[in-house]
């Protein structure tokens, strides 16, 4: 079973995607965190945001790889485990802007199609839906008021000690999501097929249930809705 969970910034896809993983045995693939590596890549180079040529000559010069291991993914740039390094609001604007250039969707979407041959994948990204994984047994896109998730992505930040206010992460957020809704190549549009799932107000138990329900409804099977 191949499961695909899209949705703009601090919705919750990682944490549902890693929950799903775990509750139905299947391996998360973050696919956002294949687009920071290439964010942290350029930002490491000098190169602008806007720069376009620039990206693109840079991917010439990058491996970027990912292992799954024990249900944690880690991503690798040219050997260097860079997991923890690409968590920054820095890393996140420039994967922003890289990811809207066809070269680079290019060039990490082979990585994408190896995990989905393999199978049995709960992948997250802005694409699966549409562009990934056409043919996932289920699509959820998953969203929430901007409020919400800007204090979710607010919290993950503070916890992991980034001194970022909530003001900052709200307009970064929006500006992030504007520009990955716009961009001309793989839109982070909801799939005509995806169930919309709005999960403002909820606590992780309840989108877990959620996603859970709408699983058993897709594919007739009878998955514990308890996370
Ligand atoms: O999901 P995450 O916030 O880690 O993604 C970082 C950025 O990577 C997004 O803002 C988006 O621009 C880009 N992305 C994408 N397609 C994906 C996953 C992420 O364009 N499938």
């Amino acid at each position: 079973m191949n499961i695909a969970i899209d949705g703009p910034g601090g919705s919750g896809k990682s944490v549902l995607a890693k929950n799903l993983a775990r509750g139905i045995g299947l391996t998360y693939v973050d696919t956002g965190a294949l687009y920071r590596t290439v964010g942290l890549a350029v930002m490491r180079r000098g190169i602008e945001k806007t720069d376009t040529a620039g990206i693109i000559s840079s991917l010439s010069e990058i491996r970027v790889e990912m292992k799954h291991e024990g249900g944690a993914q880690k991503v690798l740039l040219s050997g260097e485990d860079v997991t923890d390094k690409i968590r920054t609001p820095e890393v996140s604007m420039y994967a922003s802007a890289v990811s809207a250039v066809p070269e680079v969707r290019a060039f990490l979407k082979e990585l994408q199609l190896d995990m989905v041959r393999v199978g049995g994948v709960v992948m997250d990204g802005r694409d699966i839906g549409t562009v990934i994984m056409p043919d996932a047994d289920v699509k959820i896109f998953l969203f929430a008021n901007p409020k919400d998730r800007a204090e979710r992505r607010y919290e993950e930040l503070a916890a992991k000690g980034m001194n970022v206010t909530l003001d900052e992460v709200l307009s970064d957020m929006n500006e992030r999501d504007n520009n990955d809704a716009t961009r001309a190549e793989a839109p982070a549009v909801p799939a005509a097929d995806a169930v919309m799932l709005d999960n403002s107000g909820f606590l992780e138990v309840d989108t877990y249930a959620a996603a859970v329900r709408i699983i058993n409804e897709k594919t007739g099977e009878s998955f514990d809705e308890r996370l």
